[in-house]
């Protein structure tokens, strides 16, 4: 969203071009805006200007077009290969890394751009617009929202062994272990179990579906350390540990789980068994785990609403062209309104949607409640990305279904938003409960 004026000026004049330039460019840091904490009737003025501003900044259109620009030399062909061969996208994460993108939400002082969620968001929507769908953005975006817990909850010694090596790329930070078979959505009925034992912990247990693990370093694991019954709350005890996966051995065996989606990106089933780790591996506070992973939900949402926000756009820009080359009775399809009104109807929940997600992302970079606008901005542009990515499927007919126009991966990918990482159904019952005040219906 726009910033105040100086910041405009100050973005005139940069130069450089890895992620901390944008922060070093302007005057007022996102999230930390100086702006907001001295009430006078000036600052409130700028927070007016920036709340009502609907216009990006120079430095954000200036990262979306870097990120694009980098994005852009991974044409078609590479994103059909990698998903038909289920290969994940290493060079195209890697020349992630080594541009900085990687350490964009990251604090300065950490190795880090120190950039918003709304920038943050800004670049997880490029990298999917740009072709790549989720193959590209969902093989690295865990990076930026699984680092928040441990931004907030983590010892000084963990923030300054991790993050820098985070920032880079060196230490693979892209797994995230909450999902178990049995409990589901559930999560406070998880059973994987660690146990205290000297100055480290041994765990035990089962985990579905998670992503990315056989090219992460790192996995940020939930576990039980108080059993549920013993526990005062049912969202108390559990806990958050930073597992190092290099040192982990046999003690965790994965299982690919292939999936009608992402294909370039592994899902797995997870054994673990006796694994040993550090007591200093802990993140947080020994049974508030769940506490420490909430804090980072908001930006998951805002995070995957501009990736489903990117993929709808995509799915309509080559539905929208094929529209109107392709002629059948003597005219361009896009021509009849069977055709051009459900493009039209996507594109418009597709910009409902993109309002929704930077209103939730400036809030939150402005340290204010955003729970409720980061779920309806999930909400809503996972519903955006499926329709305008079925409607892409029809408007393509029986190509729509052939590998070689890509708008079948769109829709698979899209598929996934509804479910994952938290469902159509799920979102309704926070809004139904926490917003309307509605008697909780589970
Ligand atoms: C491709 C993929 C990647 C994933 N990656 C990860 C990962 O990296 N890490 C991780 O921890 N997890 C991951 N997940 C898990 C995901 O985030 C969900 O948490 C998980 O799929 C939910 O469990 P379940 O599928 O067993 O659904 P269930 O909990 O069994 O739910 C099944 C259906 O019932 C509905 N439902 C359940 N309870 C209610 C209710 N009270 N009211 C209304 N409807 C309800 C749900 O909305 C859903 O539609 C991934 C999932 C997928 C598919």
């Amino acid at each position: 969203m726009g910033r105040c004026a100086g910041k405009v000026i100050a973005a005139s004049r940069i130069s450089a071009t890895t992620p901390s330039a944008y922060k070093n460019a302007s005057l007022f840091a996102p999230g930390v805006d100086s702006s907001h904490t001295k009430p006078t009737f000036y600052n409130y003025q700028i927070q007016f200007t920036i709340v009502m501003d609907f216009e990006l900044s120079e430095q954000q259109n200036l990262i979306r077009k870097e990120v694009r620009k980098l994005a852009d030399a991974y044409g078609p062909e590479y994103w059909r290969e990698k998903d038909k061969k289920r290969e994940y996208p290493k060079e195209f994460v890697e020349e992630l890394a080594k541009a900085g993108w990687f350490g964009a939400v990251i604090p300065e002082e950490y190795g880090g751009a120190g950039l918003g969620v709304t920038e943050g968001s800004i670049v997880l929507e490029e990298l999917t617009v740009s072709g790549a769908g989720l193959d590209g953005s969902n093989a690295c975006h865990a990076v930026y929202f699984v680092s928040h817990p441990l931004v907030k909850h983590g010892t000084e010694d963990q923030k300054k062994t991790y993050l820098p090596k985070i920032a880079t790329g060196e230490l693979r930070f892209q797994a995230l272990a909450i999902t178990e078979q049995e409990s589901g959505f559930d999560t406070t009925k998880i059973r994987t179990v660690a146990e205290k034992k000297g100055n480290h912990y041994v765990i035990n247990g089962k985990k579905v579906f998670i992503s990315r693990v056989a090219q992460s370093d790192l996995m940020l694991l939930v576990a039980r350390t108080t059993p549920l019954e013993k526990a005062p709350k049912k969202t108390k005890g559990l806990s958050l540990f930073i597992v190092d996966l290099r040192d982990a051995g046999s003690s965790i065996k994965r299982r690919r789980i292939d999936m009608i989606t992402r294909h370039a990106v592994d899902t797995n089933e997870l054994f673990i068994t006796d694994l040993e780790v550090p007591a200093e591996n802990l993140l947080g506070q020994e049974g508030e785990g769940l506490y420490h992973l909430m804090d980072g939900l908001n930006p998951e949402r805002i995070y995957i609403a501009s990736e489903c926000i990117g993929l709808g756009r995509l799915a309509l820009e080559r539905a929208v062209k094929y529209a109107k080359e392709r002629i059948v009775f003597d005219r361009p399809i896009g021509q009849n309104q069977g055709i051009q009104f459900p493009l039209a109807e996507a594109y418009a929940d597709i910009e409902l949607a993109d309002l929704m997600r930077y209103k939730a992302a400036t809030l939150y970079d402005r340290g204010l409640p955003c729970a409720a606008e980061a779920n309806i901005a999930k909400l809503s542009a996972s519903l955006a990305a499926f329709k305008a990515t079925n409607q892409a499927v029809q408007t393509f007919g029986g190509y729509g279904l052939a590998e070689d126009y890509d708008v079948e991966r769109f829709f698979r990918d899209a598929r996934l938003m509804l479910i994952a990482p938290i469902s159509t159904e799920m979102i309704l019952n926070y809004i139904g409960e926490h917003v309307l005040g509605l008697p909780r219906s589970y």
